[in-house]
């Protein structure tokens, strides 16, 4: 009995294959659904599709399912991507990515405005909600990163001398020969996975301060998702415009 448990619970795992969109190789998320009908491919905001297998549906048949729909899938790459380009004025209804998500910005009868799970007063929109949502970003950001910082710093028994959230232009973070880590508030728009490969990526500096194969490595070891993460800030880039 409980053989058989264990079995059925391991057929339900997720698996991972990957299939080449135009010039990607996009990680597939193999996920068997029992009350599903049919074969369904979902595009999710960390750059990874996934499959969804109906019952009695096959990995096999749900790659070929995949293949055959490469062109919507990359359709819908292009899609994702305009999509992240916000505009330059956010007003309510303007979507904006925040943790991972594309968020729409609500305004309240009160005069205050939500999105997500944030609520914060304006007192003057007529230059738009941008100001007030990334200064409410960037102090969200200020309260929440250093703590994960020290976290996986504590983990990984990396030092850290000093950590500074910024306002950089052209980064999303930096780590400086006598430890001080730098990390851009846009993170708190990436998804986690993106937040904690930044900071590891900038921990890995405190034991090779360069991009030399061997700091790779230490990447590699720190996050073994880091090439999911690397792929997302590639397709994320104009976030830091
Ligand atoms: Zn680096």
């Amino acid at each position: 009995m409980l053989d058989r448990i264990f079995k059925i619970k391991k057929s339900l795992e997720p698996t991972t294959h990957a299939l080449q969109v135009g010039s990607r190789a996009v990680p597939l998320l193999m996920v068997h659904h029992p009350r599903a009908r049919r074969y369904l491919l979902r595009l999710r905001s960390d750059g990874t599709v996934r499959v969804t297998i109906p019952r009695r549906g096959t990995i096999s048949a749900a790659k070929d399912f995949a293949a055959r729909n490469v062109g919507w899938l990359e359709q819908q790459f292009q899609r994702l991507s305009t999509r992240a380009k916000t505009p330059a004025i956010w007003n309510p209804g303007t979507e904006i990515l925040f943790r991972g998500e594309l968020v729409r910005i609500v305004s309240d009868a009160d005069g205050s405005i939500r999105f997500g799970a944030e609520r914060i007063k304006v007192s003057d929109a007529s230059a738009g909600l941008r100001p007030f949502i990334q200064k409410h970003l960037h102090q969200l950001a200020a309260q929440e990163l250093p703590p994960r910082v020290l976290e996986l710093a504590a983990l990984h028994e990396v030092t850290v001398s000093r950590i500074s959230v910024r306002n950089q232009k052209s980064r999303w973070g930096s780590c400086s020969r006598r430890g001080t880590i730098s990390l851009n508030w846009r993170l708190i728009q990436s998804p986690g996975f993106v937040r904690d490969y930044i900071i590891l990526h900038e921990l890995a500096h405190r034991r090779q301060m360069n991009h030399s194969e061997k700091f790779w490595q230490e990447v590699a070891r720190l996050c073994p998702d880091y090439q999911k993460a690397r792929l997302w800030v590639k397709q994320n880039a104009e976030l830091l415009q």
